[in-house]
């Protein structure tokens, strides 16, 4: 496993940011970048709920790549497969069992691609969030990366005032802010 310290290193490494929004992704791709990091951001959520608010958040996406000078790649939005992953938690409040899954479907993808583009780190902007669950995350991360012999990076984007980075960023980007997490589920519970 590649594991960050609190002290950047450099490394010429390529890897995959699995970027859940533009918010969130900001501060992860600066950091990535300081640190040596070759950044290939992946944006794959068709998790997001709905249609329109997915091409909002992946245009937020769009701009943000453009200003790092950073390739992305725009994954599927295939919405039918994620409703059948998460099918019968519907009904789960974010943060619980439908959340889990939301993560393993995302990141497994995520690692599917790094395979495929014979990229051998790959980690997740979703980390940056207060809302998410860091230690879950990390261990769905690091399972996932186990399956198919990759290095998950561990680092939590959120440490030395990494989410406070990544909404600066943010506004002076003057970026889309969405105020729910993304699927229909959290929608209809605002
Ligand atoms: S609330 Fe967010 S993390 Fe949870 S299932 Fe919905 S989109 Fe995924």
């Amino acid at each position: 496993m590649v594991e960050l310290k609190e002290e950047r290193y450099s490394t010429n490494q390529r890897i995959l940011l699995h970027a859940c929004c533009a918010i969130c992704s900001g501060y992860p791709i600066s950091f990535l970048k300081e640190s040596g990091y070759d950044v290939i951001v992946y944006f794959y959520n068709p998790n997001i709920y709905p249609e329109s608010e997915y091409y909002r958040r992946l245009e937020a996406e769009i701009k943000l790549c453009e200003y790092f000078n950073t390739d992305l790649i725009i994954g599927d939005y295939n919405t039918a497969d994620y409703y059948d992953f998460v099918k019968g938690l519907e009904n789960e409040p974010e943060k619980g069992l439908r959340c889990v899954k939301c993560f393993e479907y995302r990141l497994n993808k995520s690692a599917l691609k790094a395979l495929e583009l014979e990229i051998n780190n790959f980690t997740t902007s979703m980390v940056i969030s207060p809302h998410k669950n860091y230690d879950k995350l990390t261990s769905i991360g690091k399972s996932v990366a186990q399956k198919y012999n990759l290095n998950y990076l561990s680092y939590n984007f959120r440490k030395n005032d990494g989410f406070l980075k990544t909404n600066k960023i943010s506004y002076e980007l003057n970026l889309y802010r969405q105020d729910y997490c993304g699927c229909q589920f959290a929608l209809n519970k605002i």
